[in-house]
């Protein structure tokens, strides 16, 4: 699983015990529901984003980690994919996905290499830092609104075969983007995305 490998992959973390802590009072939690219908409806709130992974949500809430968040080929943004639409893009329309199914890492501690904060914007569906007074600018209006899980995204430390570096924070829109070309792709505050902060590196499927 997902959250294994990056745990694995990352010997400095192996020597925190306090993962696998939360990993298995995370699993107890959701055998001690009982029912799927109990697991769906724990996963209700936090899930909020993935109305779609609703029924595999119960696993995905289990391991701490979400799929579908996509690469967008018009902003260079990562967005939830789960839903039957996808949200704002500021290219136009809707975010259109490509490249890697990303199984993010939620509601973990936050580590020297990894940082929390991270939602899922209700409004256009990006991901996007939640760490300031403020939030940003999204590209269906004002700022972005946080919903959903609280992410803790890995940076600095080693890409794998299982893993994609690159990824920054934009500190005109507060959105997490691929910085992997040679352009910056569109942000809602205008132009191109700026870049700042960490390298994080992100886990696929
Ligand atoms: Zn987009
Ligand atoms: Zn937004
Ligand atoms: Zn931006």
């Amino acid at each position: 699983m997902g959250f294994l490998t990056v745990r694995d992959e990352d010997p400095q973390s192996q020597a925190r015990p306090g993962r696998r802590d939360v990993l298995t009072r995370a699993l107890s939690l959701a055998a001690g529901l009982g029912t799927a219908a109990a697991i769906g409806a724990a996963a209700g709130p936090a899930a909020a984003s993935p109305a779609k992974t609703a029924s595999p949500a119960g696993a995905a809430s289990a391991r701490a980690n979400q799929a579908d968040w996509r690469f967008c080929t018009k902003c260079y943004g990562m967005f939830f994919r789960g839903y039957p639409t996808d949200g704002a893009c500021p290219g136009g329309g809707g975010h259109d996905s490509a490249g890697y199914d990303f199984n993010l890492p939620h509601s973990i501690p936050e580590t020297p290499t990894a940082q929390h904060n991270w939602r899922f914007c209700t409004k256009c569906y990006g991901m996007f830092f939640w760490g300031y007074p403020d939030n940003g600018r999204c590209p269906a209006g004002n700022a972005h609104a946080a919903a959903g899980y609280d992410f803790v995204l890995p940076h600095d430390i080693p890409a794998t075969a299982k893993s994609q570096r690159n990824w920054r924070f934009c500190p005109k829109c507060y959105g997490l983007y691929f910085y992997g070309y040679p352009t910056n792709g569109r942000c809602p505050a205008g132009d191109a995305h700026s870049v700042a902060g960490y390298d994080f590196v992100l886990p696929f499927l």
